[in-house]
């Protein structure tokens, strides 16, 4: 008897929906907006038609931003896992002054319409070895390491993996609970955060300080055997 394969929703939505084609495809809409920080929000966006979004964890797309009258351009990574196809979602946090990063902290709504250029970018790990991995970042940087990790976990690989993150002060820490949960529910999967100050967080027992070779030796003593995203 031959056996059915399990219905998988994947499948059949990849039967369904076509793929998004950068060449001719520029329309993202707005369906959900996350507060991340105090200071960053995440975006999370679909094709106009449905379509799927294929990109490969670390790339990013060039928004076209309406800011005074002006279509103003900047990048943002996609910050979600690359083996989730039918949304794309950017992290943006604001800079003081800045021209675009403001704008859709301030104005973007579900429903709305922004043009997308891309995915592009060469800043993508090779999934295929089974490498050891150091994710290294501060900030906004997170994003396309974020996209790494989510995407390692989503294709349940349980790599061997050290995520560093370093940020101003507990209050600055993006993705903060999902990376604590994915450390915990992942076997190979190390976090370590590291503050600089700990302004309100009295309590904060992880590292405190700047990022330092010393810091980083204690961290990831292996570190010559790992792949190194910064
Ligand atoms: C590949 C790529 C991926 C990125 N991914 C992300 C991401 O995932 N999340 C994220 O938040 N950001 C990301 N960025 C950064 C993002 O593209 C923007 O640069 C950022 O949001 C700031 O844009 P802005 O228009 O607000 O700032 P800008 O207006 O460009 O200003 C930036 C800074 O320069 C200062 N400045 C501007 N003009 C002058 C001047 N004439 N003299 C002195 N100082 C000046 C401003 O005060 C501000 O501090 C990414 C950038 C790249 C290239």
């Amino acid at each position: 008897m031959l056996l059915q394969p399990p219905p998988s929703e994947t499948r059949e939505f990849q039967a369904v929906l076509p793929e998004w084609n950068p060449d001719v495809d520029d329309v993202l809409v707005c369906h959900q907006i996350r507060e991340e920080t105090h200071d960053v929000k995440t975006f999370i966006f679909s094709e106009r038609y449905h379509c799927q979004f294929r990109f490969q964890s670390g790339q990013f797309l060039t928004l076209d931003l309406p800011v005074d009258g002006w279509k103003i351009q900047r990048c943002y990574t996609i910050s979600a896992s690359a083996a989730r196809p039918f949304r794309a979602t950017i992290t943006v946090k604001r800079v003081p002054g800045g021209i675009c990063s403001n704008w859709p902290h301030d104005n973007l709504k579900p429903g709305d319409e922004i043009r997308a250029v891309g995915p592009m970018g060469d800043f993508v790990p090779d999934l295929d070895t089974e490498r050891k991995w150091l994710l290294l970042s501060a900030g906004s940087g997170i994003t396309p390491l974020m996209s790494m990790a989510r995407t390692s976990a989503d294709l349940g690989d349980d790599r061997d993996m050290i995520f560093v993150h370093a940020v101003r002060s507990p209050r600055d820490i993006i993705f903060r609970q999902e990376l604590d949960m994915m450390a915990r529910q992942q076997e190979g999967m190390r976090l370590a955060l590291i503050c600089k100050n700990l302004s309100q967080e009295k309590s904060w027992l992880g590292l405190t300080g700047r990022l330092s070779s010393v810091m980083l030796q204690l961290i990831a003593p292996d570190l010559d055997e790992r792949e190194i995203y910064c």
